[in-house]
Formats: C-alpha cells, structure tokens, sequence
C-alpha cells in the first residue's frame, strides 16, 4: 500500500503518530464509545466517517460502528488492508479534507476506553533470559529451564475479564500467603510488574484445525503494550501442580491504542536462533524479531520517576507464529479479540529485566525511589510502560503507554 510518512494533509508534530502508523482506538467525549484511529494530535472518528459513507465498498458501516474492534477483527487481512487503505487515501487526499476535518477530535478532548472486548488471554514464557533468571532465582542448583522449554513456547491460560485499558487503577490483591504467623489470608506483600508485548488477534480459525506457523500471521491484527501484574506471594503457594491461578488473575493492563501490524513492518528483524530446532509445526519463515522498545518507569508520590527496565521485544526466543502454533496445535480456535501476550520481556543487563522478582532478586536487593527503599509496589506506586517500534527507515512507531496505579 501507499505508505508516504509526510503526505498526510494533517499536521504531525514531532513525536506524534503519522499516517504510517494510524493506531486503533476506542473513545468518547462523554456520549457513546467510537471506534477511532490517531493521527497528529487528532483522533479521526471512524463511526462518524462510516456513517457518512466514507467506508461505502470497503466494510459495512456497522463494522466500524460498535464501539469495540471486535467486528473488525471477526474479518480477514484483506478487510484490515482496505480499512488501512481508505485511510490513508481520505487522510492524504486533498480532496477529502473538507468532509474530513470535521471528524477530527483532539486527543486531549477524549476519554479513552478498552478498545475491543478480550475473547481469550494466553500469556506465554517466551523470553530465554527472563525463564532463566526466574529459573536461578528458584531453583539455583539445578538447570535453570524446564526441559520443555526449549521445545514448545510454554504458556498458561488467563482471565480475559480482568484485561484492563491502561489508567486503570489496579487494586492490591488479597489471597492465602504464608506468613510468620501461619497461612494467611491477606493483601499482597510482592505486587509485581511484568513488563510484556501483547499480540491482538482476529480472521478466526476453526475449531480441529490447528493453524500452521506460516499462517499464522493472517491471525494477528496488532500489537499493544502490557503490564501483566502478578502478585509473587500468592503465586508462589499456589501454583504447583497446576501453574498460575489467583496470582495472575486480578488485573492485566493494556495500552489503549492498538497499533496494526502493517505500521510495525520495518521494524521486523531476524529473531534469535534457537537451538535445538523447533518441530516441523513450529518452524517459520520470515522476521518475526520485532524490535520494539519497552520502558517501565516506577512513579512514586512527587519524586522522579525511576526508571525500573529498558528492554526490547526482539530479544525474545519464541516468535508470535509459534506461539500462535502452538497454541492451536491441539485444535483449539482463534475467536476475534483473542490477546496473547509474549510473557515478561528481559535482557541480559539488569537495566533491561521486565520485573522487581528479577530487579530485586526475589526481594533481596532493594530499589530506592521516593527516599525509600523498598523491593515490591507499594500502594499509590504508578508503573508508566512505554513502547516503541524502530523501523527501518529510522521512524518510530508508538504503542502509547500502559499505566496503572496501585491502590
Ligand atoms: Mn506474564
């Protein structure tokens, strides 16, 4: 498709999102919630220009009138495409400003809401170095990975209901924790962050028919950027013999703007090599090493925020594809709005790990921020993710931010 970065007709400052990347979200201004895409410091709303018929023979109206993504998503790439498509040419075109410009809203005049409704949530292990620092943490004297996982993209199942659009509060949760004083049932004392890409997906597959790797990608319609909170005391009592439960279910935060795939395409790169070679299902072709930056920043009362992790979506082992493989390899569909998330992102240096359980090595070493040390989130703590995608051509993507506040 065309893709000029500089032909929009609207004005983009710097650092503000271009008609290369044209982000998805939900909105309002106080009436009903409108599916929107960002441009400049603009949000062009989609359910007034398809009630206009500025979508007349590229989707019915009423896909992009829901309030939701989830229409857009139950279609095919090629629906994705043309939607991408008409935009950039209403958005470059001359001719359509007139009838355009009205349905610009300033961002700063919306309120912004989940921007589709989360059918099922996978969260998957898929950074090498994040299971290894976890593995030494917990089990020093052994091997540090699971002998599965370096064979399969290991996952667990989550709670789709509890997805929550960035400026959420997030509500410390209770649950049975071993203490001095016994087991207890109590607030959480290791409230974490997970710092982690997520993947929305959509063109549903049928139930029985895995979809294979190289399809994979006609499933996945964008990316978001997650913080998938964990409380590491809770988790810690009940996960065995079944994985997390409780622990992980309380609350997972996500970046109110998904960005499509197509504007993150320069930023595709070669993925690590994995050794051994993944089963024939699994292998895929092509650049699925996403080199978007992450940034967790810790907002503590009226200090400076610290800066808790730089980290980088491409360092990870298993690619979307795979872990889309994987996930159907038994059979079991895609449905529209379906959110797999990659599992914490971490690097090598401890400036790039993706959680205070590795930051703070299980609680043993201390972070200072506001005057005070201290190893877990502490009420009113605000965690502020930012996400990047660099492309080749020296422009950046943004993914927008994820924020929580701990109350
Ligand atoms: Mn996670």
């Amino acid at each position: 498709m065309r893709n000029s970065v500089n032909a929009t007709w609207v004005e983009v400052g710097p650092g503000e999102w271009s008609i290369g990347d044209l982000p998805y979200g939900v909105f309002s201004t106080g009436g009903n919630r409108h599916l929107g895409a960002a441009i400049g410091r603009w949000v062009l709303d989609l359910h007034r220009a398809a009630n206009v018929g500025l979508f007349r023979g590229v989707v019915h109206p009423d896909v992009l009138m829901a309030g939701s993504l989830n229409p857009l998503l139950s279609l095919t790439p090629r629906h994705w495409d043309r939607v991408r498509e008409r935009l950039n040419e209403i958005l470059t075109d001359e001719a359509f400003r007139p009838r355009v410009t009205p349905l610009l809203v300033e961002l700063e005049d919306i309120q912004l809401h989940l921007p589709w409704q989360v059918a099922d949530f996978v969260d998957f292990y898929s950074s090498l170095q994040h299971a290894e620092h976890v593995g030494r943490l917990f089990r020093p004297d052994g091997d540090p990975l699971m002998p599965n996982w370096r064979h399969i993209p290991v996952g667990y199942h989550g709670r789709s209901g509890t997805v929550v659009v960035s400026g959420s509060e997030i509500k410390r949760p209770l649950g049975m924790i071993p203490t001095p004083e016994g087991l207890r049932y109590v607030p959480s004392q290791r409230l974490d962050i997970e710092v982690e890409l997520g993947f929305v997906l959509g063109n549903p597959s049928e139930p029985g028919f895995p979809v294979s790797a190289t399809d994979a990608a006609s499933h996945v319609f964008g990316v978001v950027a997650v913080n998938d909170w964990s409380a590491r005391d809770i988790q810690a009592f009940e996960y065995q013999p079944l994985g997390p439960f409780l622990g992980k279910s309380f609350a997972t935060s996500v970046s109110a703007w998904v960005l499509p795939m197509a504007a993150i395409d320069g930023a595709r790169r070669t993925p690590p090599p994995q050794s051994p070679p993944p089963p024939a299902h699994l292998a895929v072709a092509g650049h699925w090493g996403l080199d978007i930056t992450l940034d967790a920043w810790l907002r503590r009362e009226a200090s400076p925020p610290l800066r808790l992790s730089t980290t980088n979506a491409r360092t990870l082992y298993w690619t979307a594809p795979q872990q889309i493989a994987h996930l159907t390899s038994n059979g079991t569909p895609i449905r529209p709005g379906d959110l797999i998330a990659t599992g914490t992102i971490s690097g090598d240096e401890p400036s790039s790990y993706g959680s205070l359980l590795e930051i703070t090595e299980n609680g043993s070493r201390s972070i200072v921020v506001g005057g005070r040390e201290s190893t877990y989130l502490e009420d009113g703590d605000e965690i502020v993710i930012t996400a990047a995608a660099d492309r080749r051509d020296g422009t950046s993507a943004s993914l927008g931010e994820v924020r929580g506040r701990i109350v």
